[in-house]
């Protein structure tokens, strides 16, 4: 997974973040995963146990989902500038904020052509959380605080399907490979 992290940061980041490690452990409540920083660098940690069901059965397009959103956390967390007025804004309380949608919106659209795979970074239900409207860890960060309606629209929430089943993943893949064909 470290090696799929590694892969997944040279594709989109342009390379590993320094002093990043991967681990798979149990996380409390309906956490997938979270980016936790320290001295000695970042954590990536994921649940083995729990997964976003977003792609049916497929499970290890769930947890490449998952690796992926936890990238970008660890991409901002390494390299937004924390000292910046706009941040609070960019990045808001919770992580799921304008940059956060921006970078994962940009990656739904890149991955299936260059993986030929779909990937689901899970924006939508995180924005949510931080909002308060969905259980789980990060409930409720952004109480009183609304995005713009341009944001929203640039967030392109609308294009986001919800859950789907073992045909609709069929598709999605078919449809995915298509695209990297182009
Ligand atoms: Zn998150």
């Amino acid at each position: 997974m470290q090696h799929l992290w590694e892969t997944l940061n040279t594709l989109f980041f342009g390379g590993p973040i320094p002093h990043t490690t991967f681990r798979w452990k149990k996380l409390p409540r309906s956490e997938l995963g979270n980016t936790t920083s320290c001295l000695l660098g970042l954590t990536i940690t994921m649940n083995p146990s729990r997964t976003s069901c977003d792609f049916a059965d497929y499970v290890l397009l769930d947890f490449l989902s998952t690796l992926v959103h936890e990238s970008i956390h660890a991409f901002l967390q390494s390299y937004a500038c924390w000292s910046c007025r706009s941040w609070d804004r960019d990045y808001m309380e919770g992580g799921h904020g304008r940059s956060f949608q921006m970078l994962a919106r940009k990656i739904e659209e890149a991955f299936p052509q260059l993986l030929g795979l779909p990937v689901r970074s899970g924006r939508l239900d995180s924005f949510l959380g931080d909002f308060g409207v969905r259980e789980g860890k990060e409930k409720g960060r952004l109480k009183g605080c609304v995005p713009s309606v341009h944001d929203l629209e640039m967030w392109g929430f609308e294009d986001i399907d919800p859950g789907v089943r073992n045909e609709d993943v069929r598709v999605l893949i078919h449809r995915a490979r298509a695209m990297g064909d182009v």
